[in-house]
């Protein structure tokens, strides 16, 4: 088909910038992940500037279905409420569905209590649940372990697999967790640097041996991997594994369809 949002799957990549200083100094954007998964949009951790970025790459969200946030910090979620007011047109149409874990919505909740009623609903993230938006399903297999409540996701289409590793310390179950044809990976760190629970680029390496996909995108960088030159992590990444690993870019959009030719 030629239509490319019927037929196609797409994640824009909305930002690469992963921790407080890189984001801090916009060093490199925090947008957060677009999909467009068959016509379904759905926004994932929109963190500082995803208005600005969203709507520099002509991406609608009157279209959104909905608002993905994989936990609470401020990287992850601080243009939520704006986004929810893009998404609703203002409040002026109902519309779209928030998931977010309990502790982001509990006692100090990342919305704001009058945006609850522009949306059709909000949806609790937990361990092992799965979700459905439109004809898109995706689960949470495990909680993070991550100083806030975390989950990555899931998520499964009409021809694709692929999964979004959030911001995580290193854990043994995370490997069989994410089993998929294309792992995203938030990757701040060069090297484990406990107690920071954060992925590191020797624990990517692992990752992406043990689960074998057919491609691994690193985003999130911190500060050493970006001085370090995330395409150069990349590539030799790709060396070591045998695997097709991408640093994502601002604006990156990777095609799914990419999958079916490797
Ligand atoms: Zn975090």
């Amino acid at each position: 088909m030629i239509n490319g949002n019927l037929s196609s799957d797409t994640i824009t990549f909305l930002g690469t910038a992963g921790a407080r200083f890189m984001v801090t100094r916009q060093l490199a954007a925090s947008g957060g992940l677009w999909l467009n998964l068959s016509g379904t949009e759905i926004l994932v951790d929109p963190g500082p500037g995803s208005l600005v970025q969203s709507t520099k790459r002509k991406l609608k969200a009157d279209k959104l279905s909905a608002i993905i946030i994989s936990h609470r910090h401020l990287d992850h979620s601080a243009d939520v409420n704006i986004m929810i007011e893009a998404m609703t047109n203002g409040g002026f149409r109902k519309r779209g569905w928030l998931f977010a874990p309990a502790d982001a919505l509990e006692t100090e909740p990342v919305i704001f209590s009058y945006l609850k009623n522009y949306i059709e609903g909000i949806k609790v993230l937990k361990e092992g649940e799965s979700y459905s938006i439109d004809n898109i399903t995706f689960n949470t297999p495990v909680r993070h372990r991550h100083p806030v409540e975390t989950y990555g996701m899931v998520f499964r289409t009409n021809g694709h697999t692929f999964a979004y590793i959030a911001d995580t310390r290193y854990f043994d179950s995370l490997c069989q967790s994410y089993t998929s044809e294309l792992i995203i990976m938030n990757t701040v760190l060069m090297e484990p640097k406990p107690p920071v629970d954060h992925l590191s680029v020797l624990e990517a390496e692992h990752i992406i041996k043990e689960i074998k996909p057919k491609v691994a995108i690193l985003s999130h960088f911190g500060m050493g991997v970006w001085q370090a030159r995330p395409w150069k992590i990349a590539q030799k990444l790709s060396q070591q594994t045998g695997v097709r690993v991408i640093a994502a870019r601002d604006g990156m959009k990777f095609d799914l369809s990419q999958l079916d030719d490797s």
